[in-house]
């Protein structure tokens, strides 16, 4: 035991609900982690796909939002789809991976950032987290690629697996960006692609640039806890009109067109986003500037409440980084790993819904064994991440 940890007061339980109790609005029984919230034209938006029939895969709702979403991305092109897991799965596919290639992934992330890699054949091999930014650790990953690294024909190998690493996806943590333009030249001085996992950031910006835009392909995801949710769905988003329409034709049957033949030119699928789920999706769009201003209201909030809080500090934007605070997080400090388990208990017990982290890709059984770097912040992470009640509702101006 070190010095720290036998004179650092461990946090208590009680201590953290008081001061979630003096953030949030009483008289709630129930504070879920992020729940979303209907204020704009969702119903009327809804109400019109069915008045009008148009609820499934055509109707003008879907290139509405698509053209909405490539605006909040700085990008040109947005394509929907059914979930943001479809989303990296097509976005891989457009950035050249193949089945047998490794994809360098966060080991603290959801577990769809790497499923979507295996579901198309190819293996994630799980990177580190940067303290600061909870994204991948560009210095970490450079040493790291500098050791098993092996450069051939202007593309990286994995010297223990002989596998060609193929891509990097760097994972907006809770919102926050990662350090993308370190990311971005690392992988440029490798020949590695870069699809950026902001299906967690729609609002976040990077040194001004929205997340979204900060790679040739991105995806994003309107599951119902994110910001923005459409009920279920994702998006890919690129800077090129050409993957555009690759990406458009493969996530719906490869069909080619004519008024009444079925040809299809390839084995696709069908990953097409309703007309229904656009309408609700847009209207949510619509108000994500006042969902934004709502969640720093919230931040800022927590910020008060927990800042002479010893031993844990409450995760604020890094100075490049404009996080859209998805979800609020208390990093405790080394040494007060104790303190999570009782915290999570008490607070959910109370009806405050508190969550650790992800458990680390790279320790779920079903992951065992594959490719990884040292991963030891992204473990000490884990054990130290407590996310708050984040709905932007929370904090009434
Ligand atoms: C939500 C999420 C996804 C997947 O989105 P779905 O729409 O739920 O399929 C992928 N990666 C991360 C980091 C996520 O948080």
């Amino acid at each position: 035991m070190n010095l720290c940890e036998t004179i650092m007061p461990q946090i208590t339980p009680e201590d953290i609900q008081r001061r979630l109790r003096a953030v949030l609005p009483p008289g709630e029984a129930r504070i879920a982690l992020h729940e979303p919230h209907f204020l704009g034209n969702e119903k009327r938006y809804v109400t019109e796909c069915i008045d009008t029939g148009w609820v499934s895969y055509a109707g003008a709702f879907v290139q509405k939002f698509e053209a909405a979403l490539a605006e909040t991305c700085g990008a040109p092109c947005a394509v929907c789809v059914s979930s943001g897991t479809v989303a990296l799965q097509i976005a891989l596919q457009a950035a050249g991976v193949a089945a047998g290639d490794e994809v360098l992934v966060p080991s603290l992330t959801f577990v769809a950032t790497p499923n979507a890699v295996s579901h198309i054949g190819a293996v994630p091999h799980f990177v580190d987290s940067d303290e600061e930014t909870l994204g991948v650790s560009p210095t970490a990953l450079a040493a790291h690629l500098d050791r098993i690294g092996e450069a051939r024909d202007g593309r990286l190998y994995n010297r223990q697996t002989g596998r060609r690493i193929a891509a990097l996806l760097p994972v907006h943590v809770f919102g926050h960006p990662a350090d993308m333009d370190a990311l971005n030249a690392l992988m440029n001085r490798h020949g590695i692609a870069v699809v950026e996992d902001a299906t967690e950031s729609v609002g976040s910006r990077y040194k001004d640039k929205p997340c979204g835009g900060l790679a040739p392909l991105a995806t994003l995801s309107f599951n119902g806890n994110k910001i923005v949710t459409t009920g279920g769905g994702g998006a890919i988003v690129t800077q090129d009109a050409e993957i555009a329409r690759w990406i458009r034709h493969m996530t719906t049957t490869a069909k080619q067109p004519h008024p009444w033949r079925f040809d299809h030119d390839a084995i696709a699928w069908n990953f097409r986003m309703p007309n229904l789920n656009a309408a609700l999706g847009l209207a949510q769009l619509e108000r994500l500037p006042d969902m934004l201003d709502a969640k720093r209201r919230l931040h800022q909030r927590y910020a008060e409440a927990f800042a002479d809080l010893a031993g844990a500090r409450l995760f604020t934007d890094a100075a490049f980084a404009h996080s859209n605070y998805w979800l609020c997080a208390l990093i405790l400090e080394r040494g007060q790993e104790a303190a999570l388990e009782p915290i999570l208990e008490a607070t959910n017990a109370a009806g405050l819904s508190t969550r650790p982290a992800w458990t680390p890709m790279h320790m779920l059984p079903i992951y065992a064994g594959h490719p990884r770097a040292d991963v030891s912040t992204a473990e000490s992470l884990s054990r130290r991440i407590l996310n708050l009640p984040s709905s932007p509702f929370l904090a009434p101006a």
